[in-house]
């Protein structure tokens, strides 16, 4: 008997968005399996047992409710608290790696996804507990049950016996069924997230007469911006708000309400919410602050709180929060406290600060950038921020996703779901919390844990998302992305009618990796066709004081339709007054001429003016004070279209490797240590690396100074002697190698030496001598919250003091391997350089992809060191010289296929 799988108790969204608990069957469930088989149809029934059943008599209680979660198992699904589905399997009797399926959903909840769910959940369960194919009988008027296997995305074999199906299948994750699990989860979120964004009525609890209460700033800003459906105050102690009917409670409320913002104290908010659930309101926005952020018992309340809300179906935005804005005109929700209202656009931004939420709608009113949704989210104890992403990956509003994040609730999550967003609209992000100090802010704020900031690099620019420093960047990379197509290329040309200023953005632009090609001789002479003698044409193309909004058009008109630039900057700086609104109106002209995909963006050099005169009706020319905000901005777009065309790369399958083998040496050492793990033994740590196909050279232990020689004589030629110790991380710092031993009496020199450099010598390494080869380090290291990061960087003091090193999250893609290796500054040694002869870089991708293929294997490894690897001449591969690896025992709810399944909303942390 297995120990009930607690990691399998998740919550589930549902095709329409509601939210359903699925977990292991235990015991206890009698009662309830009785009730569900008495709500089964006679169909259904027949379907199930395929004959004619009334009843379940005790003994099949008794059997169907006591699994041992290994030979059997069963999960089932719980709605307010009843059984409403159930998916079970036998293992075969002659053949354990098979087992037979069988699925129940209560007639009135079919057709809603739930088999469908319970299907990818099982087959999960199996994966990770050696069950390899599935076998279902399935009568064959059962068209439902065989439409579910069929969309599964799983291969599936059918042959009809006797009247009935047999459907066998392999449970091993296919592309196909992936694509199908992340199809139905982003619909399934975003239907559930609907009722929040587009919500036909609303209540606010807690709205009041007073003007400067949350709850009364909040109701006011809902009724003036003209909310498209009834908006009901709740307040038990005034029958009118603003002019509006009041109701003591939401269950007053004679019509049906979707969405419900909560301004109440905290002591009152589960209660409140308690009555939404009764009500049927479908999301909850929680303004109320005093909850995790607070300590212990705001943790505890805030559990409560989403236990309730889960429990009921609802979705809940916060605790803690600002509130949610729509500028559709179809809804017209101005949903916060703020007093200000964004205007409409194709930008949706998630906000984790509220103050900041503020900050940023009044920056989007001051400077024009239209938003289609805001939303703060506050503690985010049930909508994330991945649910939000996943609500705007097809929002036809929406073109551009901004996000303020101060910690993320599940990394591997999002850099799944960002990674297929960013291919269809770009996310732009700033990530608080960037240094030390920066980092306890943003944990004692809103009581979220923030991470390593290697890791959060990696993640984002692994899935492709555009991170900024500061707001003010984020805005500016925004208002390009909203207005502008994404640049082609690198190529940028300026167009300037003063030097100086046109010098500063060429100096910004190529310090940014951005190029400034020279106009081509032709372009060059249609250019002069209409300039002064003096100007100059070459890139930037100066067109002198005198140049005017005549020339800008020209000038302009023909730098777009020479298709030699996929960028071009405008910079004017004051020359006569009332000039800056001429050239802005030449430049709208050019570019409102929409058959063009060149990048246009201008540099006023005037506080201010341009801007509100820098718009077309294809949209806005972005425009900018200064030409290094501008360059800044353009570089990470153009940074972000590189991104978009380069091929992602797959994650290789290697057919060499032996996970299982390796599996079995690390529970052997855990089952040897305590509970907080510790390092492999060397004999170990050579197993574990030659199951993943690492090559190392001969090594052997030995425990005295004849059986020292002896090895060295059978692996023959000079040997390289270490110290086996627990205490020495770096052996040679105190004398524990000796390189190059040849001869019987050598080798028993060294071996005196070496176990004389530490008081805790356990014994030697004898190993063969790998000459030449250049020496790089490959490490991986477990990120609390990120998952494990593999590094890569040359030895010694290129990682240690210049801190030349690459970081990436697993599971790396060949792609992501090979940047890697070029991405560190000391590539060209690699290469060979002068002296340095050129090594086998191949060899150090595989190496990569082989690390992360372990790290994904093995989530036990908590850390490893390959130190140094030596890369050998091309096509002769790399050595792991010297290797540690640390192990500690890991929660199943760690298992990465866990804690990201698609459309589960809580893998347990
Ligand atoms: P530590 O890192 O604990 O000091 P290593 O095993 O990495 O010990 O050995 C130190 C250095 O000795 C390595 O960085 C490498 O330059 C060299 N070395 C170690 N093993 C070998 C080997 N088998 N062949 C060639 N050189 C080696
Ligand atoms: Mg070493």
């Amino acid at each position: 008997m297995a120990a009930y799988p607690s990691e399998f108790e998740l919550d589930v969204v549902l095709r329409d968005g509601e939210v359903v608990h699925v977990r292991p069957i235990t015991p206890d469930d009698g009662d309830r399996l009785v009730r569900f088989f008495e709500r089964l149809g006679p169909e259904s029934r027949y379907y199930r047992f395929f004959r004619v059943k009334k009843n379940l008599d005790p003994e099949e209680v008794e059997y169907f409710t006591h699994v041992d979660y290994d030979r059997r198992m069963a999960l089932i699904v719980l709605d307010g608290g009843e059984m409403v589905g159930v998916a079970r399997f036998d293992r075969m009797d002659d053949d354990p790696r098979v087992a037979e399926v069988a699925f129940a959903v209560a007639d009135d909840y079919q057709g809603r996804g739930i088999g469908t769910e319970l299907l990818q959940l099982l087959t999960a369960y199996a994966r990770l507990h050696g069950v390899d194919k599935f076998r279902a009988f399935v009568l064959p008027e059962n068209v439902q049950m065989m439409r579910l296997f069929r969309n599964s995305g799983y291969e599936l074999t059918r042959t009809l016996d006797d009247g009935i199906f047999e459907v066998d299948f392999p449970v091993a994750y296919t592309d196909d069924a992936r694509a199908a699990a992340e199809e139905r989860e982003k619909r399934a979120v975003a239907a559930s997230i609907l009722p929040l964004f587009f919500p036909r009525s609303i209540a606010v609890i807690g709205a009041s007469n007073r003007p400067d209460s949350l709850g009364g700033r909040l109701f006011v800003n809902l009724l003036r911006e003209g909310f498209t459906g009834p908006l009901y105050p709740v307040n038990p102690n005034s029958q009118v708000v603003n002019s509006v009917r009041a109701y003591p409670s939401v269950l007053d409320i004679p019509d049906p309400v979707d969405l419900a913002f909560v301004v109440v104290p905290a002591p009152a908010v589960l209660d409140v919410v308690t009555e939404c659930a009764d009500k049927g309101v479908r999301g909850v926005v929680v303004i109320t602050a005093g909850f995790s952020e607070t300590g212990p018992d705001g943790v505890e309340m805030e559990r409560k709180l989403l236990d309730l809300v889960r429990s009921s179906g609802m979705r809940m935005v916060g605790p803690n929060c600002m509130g949610l804005v729509n500028t559709s005109p179809a809804v017209r929700m101005n949903g916060t406290f703020a007093p200000y209202y964004p205007p409409a656009g194709n930008v949706a931004m998630s906000s984790q600060s509220g103050a900041l939420g503020v900050a940023i709608l009044e920056y989007a009113c001051n400077t024009g950038l239209g938003i289609s949704q805001f939303i703060s989210v506050g503690n985010k104890a049930d909508v994330s921020g991945n649910d939000l992403l996943l609500a705007w990956e097809d929002d036809p509003q929406t073109d551009v996703i901004l996000l303020y994040l101060e910690s993320f609730g599940n990394p591997r999550k999002f850099a799944r779901i960002a990674r297929r967003i960013a291919r269809k609209k770009p996310i732009a992000a700033v990530k608080a919390g960037r240094t030390g100090a920066g980092r306890r802010a943003a944990s004692s704020h809103t009581g979220a844990l923030a991470s390593m900031d290697v890791a959060v690099d990696a993640l984002f620019h692994q899935s492709g998302v555009i991170r900024t420093d500061t707001l003010e960047e984020l805005f500016a990379v925004a208002t390009l992305l909203a207005n502008q197509p994404i640049p082609k290329g690198r190529r940028v040309g300026i167009i300037t009618n003063s030097g100086g200023p046109g010098i500063l953005a060429a100096d910004a632009l190529e310090s940014r990796g951005l190029e400034l090609p020279e106009p081509s001789p032709a372009l060059q002479a249609r250019l002069k066709e209409r300039l002064a003698e003096e100007a100059s044409v070459r890139n930037p193309v100066d067109m002198i004081a005198s140049g005017g909004p005549e020339h800008y058009r020209h000038v302009l008109a023909e730098m777009i339709a020479s298709d030699e630039f996929d960028a071009v900057m405008v910079i004017y700086v004051p020359v006569s007054p009332g000039g800056g609104r001429q050239v802005a109106e030449a430049i709208c002209d050019v570019c409102a001429d929409d058959g063009h995909d060149v990048t246009v963006m201008a540099v006023f050099m005037e506080s201010e003016t341009g801007r509100d005169l820098l718009r077309t009706e294809h949209g806005a020319i972005p425009s900018f004070t200064f030409p290094e905000r501008a360059a800044e901005a353009l570089a990470r777009v153009v940074r972000y279209g590189e991104w978009l065309r380069r091929d992602p790369g797959r994650v290789p399958a290697f057919d060499d490797i032996d996970p299982d083998r390796a599996r079995t040496v690390v529970e052997s050492a855990l089952a040897r240590m305590g509970d907080d793990g510790g390092w492999l033994e060397p004999d170990e740590v050579a197993a574990v690396l030659e199951a993943f196909g690492l090559r190392l050279p001969a090594s052997e232990v030995a425990r005295d100074p004849d059986e020292a020689a002896e090895i060295a004589r059978r692996i023959g030629g000079p040997v390289v002697v270490k110290v086996v110790s627990a205490s020495a991380v770096h052996k040679s710092d105190v004398g524990g190698v000796v390189l190059g031993v040849e001869g019987d009496e050598a080798v028993r020199r060294a071996f005196a030496t070496v176990t004389a450099a530490v008081p805790d010598a356990d014994g030697t390494l004898i190993q063969e001598m790998v000459p030449g080869g250049q020496e790089v380090i490959v490490g991986m290291t477990e990120d609390p919250n990120f998952g494990p990061l593999v590094g890569f960087g040359l030895g010694g003091v290129f990682v240690e003091v210049l801190e030349d090193i690459a970081f990436r999250l697993t599971p790396l893609t060949d792609v992501d391997a090979a940047e890697m290796v070029r991405s560190i500054k000391g590539y060209r040694l690699l290469e060979g350089y002068r002296t340095t002869p050129p090594c086998d870089v191949d060899a150090a991708e595989e190496v990569l992809l082989r690390i992360s293929a372990m790290a994904e294997e093995l989530v036990e490894i908590e850390e490893m060191d390959l130190n140094p690897v030596k890369l050998l001449a091309p096509g002769e591969g790399a050595r792991v010289v010297d290797a540690r690896i640390k192990v500690r025992p890991v929660e199943p709810a760690w298992v990465p296929e866990i804690r990201d399944l698609p459309g589960v909303t809580n893998p347990r942390k």
